[in-house]
């Protein structure tokens, strides 16, 4: 049976959860949800899940445990949701730790204060789609990969080998299809 992990060091965590549960039951595909807290519950995972939060907090508790070499070479699937985008990135404008696992830069809070947060209709795999943005970072320039979804002409999801990131949040809306998406990609990393 595989293991999806979500990281759980800071953001959030249990919707997260919820969201992959939910998946997995639509996907009628049995597997563990762990909770990721250390390099040794990261051991166990086939597949990883960063929420939104703050990047740059996750990223320092990242360095602190140890789990960002740990990440980087367990060379797993990675699901980046928001701060998780953020962190998946090679490059931000700003200093923080960021594991570079997608080719891509960044720009924080990329949608400005007057629209700290706000939902957008989007289209994604050839369907509507409610993104959920929040204080949303955007992707500037994306150097390996394909590009999922825009807003206004910005990139807002992306897909990079087998790792997936998206501005908004998946998991604060009822559709599954972006876990599921990422479920896919790990299940085909296990055969
Ligand atoms: N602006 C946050 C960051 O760059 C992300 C916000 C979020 O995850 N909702 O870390």
């Amino acid at each position: 049976m595989i293991s999806i992990g979500i990281l759980d060091l800071q953001g959030d965590v249990s919707e997260h959860f919820e969201a992959t549960k939910k998946a997995l039951s639509s996907m009628d595909i049995e597997a563990n949800i762990l909770k990721v807290k250390t390099v040794e519950d990261l051991s166990m995972c086939n597949g990883l899940i960063i929420s939104g939060g703050e990047s740059t907090v996750i990223g320092k508790l990242m360095e602190k445990t140890g789990l960002k070499t740990a990440i980087i070479e367990k060379n797993i699937p990675v699901l980046g949701t928001c701060a998780g985008l953020v962190l998946l990135a090679t490059e931000t404008d700003y200093e923080q730790p960021l594991l570079g696992l997608i080719d891509m830069k960044v720009k924080r809070n990329g949608f400005g204060r007057q629209k700290a947060s706000f939902e957008n209709e989007i289209e994604i795999f050839g369907y509507k789609y409610e993104g959920v943005f929040i204080r949303a970072p955007y992707i500037e320039k994306l150097n390996n990969g394909k590009v999922l979804a825009r807003v206004n002409n910005k990139i807002v999801a992306v897909a990079s080998g087998k790792h997936v990131a998206t501005a908004f949040h998946p998991e604060l809306t009822e559709d599954t299809k972006i876990h599921e998406y990422f479920i896919k990609e790990v299940l085909k990393c296990v055969e």
